[in-house]
């Protein structure tokens, strides 16, 4: 039987590993400590290649590209189906609540 070994720590695997975003093989340990789950895809993320933590969002790399974008206003990290688009800004609900901008 082909040897397998986390890519993480090394340790040999058993039956028992987690696949990262990159199909890479690592340890139940290394999944719960090492990686975090991205919110909108689900997938782990090696925590130093979270995105968003400073906005209480758990994002990888291409969740955040693709998804996310911040706000022109308050520099918040706002979902792209909640963003409005403005004059080629993305403002967040907030900013557009407290903008010069009226109605719905
Ligand atoms: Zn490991
Ligand atoms: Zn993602
Ligand atoms: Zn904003």
């Amino acid at each position: 039987m082909e040897e397998r070994n986390c890519a993480c720590c090394g340790v040999r695997l058993t039956d028992d590993y987690v696949l990262t975003a990159n199909d890479e093989m690592i340890c139940d340990d290394c999944a719960e400590n090492e990686y975090t789950r991205c919110e909108c895809c689900n997938n782990l993320v090696y925590n130093s290649d979270v995105y968003g933590e400073d906005y209480d969002h758990i994002l990888c790399h291409t969740c955040y590209e693709e998804y996310y974008t911040n706000c022109d206003e308050c520099g918040d990290l706002i979902d792209r189906d909640n963003a409005y688009v403005l004059d080629e800004q993305s403002l967040c609900t907030s900013a557009l609540r407290h903008g010069n901008i009226s109605g719905s």
